[in-house]
């Protein structure tokens, strides 16, 4: 039975903004100032050792700082070289908060559903970079706020961080909202701890080897006209 939605949360990262296309073009970047040449092999190398970090953080193995501060310092080790990791992320951030590369169908669908439901970003992530990258893709101002994990103090899927949004926004009604992102094993598992619907964006059809339940499962952002509209 569907439900009659209210409060729609939305993850930012590979949901609305196409975060690899960011990332690859600031990792360019990067490589250019350093005067590295940057191979595919070494971009999926740096991604690995990334992603590795992430999930540790998601799990609350380590802290954000830690992340942001070492992921250059562990890469370059890979490759031999000593760097400072945390001047290392600040000219990376640089060039990362500058990509704005939407999803497709993104900025359609968030204008148009912004006149029905009541919209707000939930992401993990660093609170000026994410606000920047909002705010130049177009998409900030159909948003009543921005919540990032920097900020809370807590990341998806943290029970602490659902709750703060929930009290932040003044939800009573759990039945009323719904999660929508691309990520298992924050947004999905999220919404199973916090006891909210959820939609999964899986564009490219991943199988679900977790044991997070989605609620609903997309392959294009603009299937979610179907589920949210009776
Ligand atoms: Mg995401």
């Amino acid at each position: 039975m569907k439900k009659s939605y209210k409060t729609l949360l939305f993850d930012l990262d590979d949901t609305l903004l196409d975060f690899a296309a960011a990332e690859d073009a600031a990792l360019t970047n990067l490589f250019k100032e350093l005067q590295i040449p940057l191979t595919e092999v070494m971009k999926e190398t740096y991604k690995m050792f990334n992603q590795g970090l992430w999930r540790a953080h998601e799990k609350g193995e380590i802290g954000r700082d830690e992340l942001v501060n070492t992921r250059f310092s562990i890469f370059f080790e890979h490759y031999g070289k000593n760097v400072d990791g945390a001047e290392y992320e600040q000219k990376y951030r640089n060039y990362l908060k500058e990509g704005a590369q939407l999803i497709e169908g993104a900025l359609e669908v968030v204008e148009r559903l912004s006149q029905q439901f009541d919209l707000y970003i939930v992401t993990n992530g660093v609170k000026i970079t994410q606000q920047n990258r909002l705010k130049r893709s177009g998409l900030l101002p159909y948003f009543q706020h921005v919540f990032v994990s920097e900020e809370v103090g807590f990341q998806k899927p943290r029970i602490e961080f659902f709750n703060y949004v929930f009290s932040y926004i003044g939800i009573t009604d759990l039945d009323s909202t719904i999660i929508i992102g691309d990520s298992l094993s924050s947004d999905i598992k999220g919404a199973n701890v916090a006891g909210i619907d959820s939609c999964w964006f899986n564009p490219f059809e991943k199988e679900n080897a977790t044991d997070s339940v989605p609620t609903y499962q997309i392959k294009r952002i603009t299937e979610l006209y179907e589920i949210l509209n009776k």
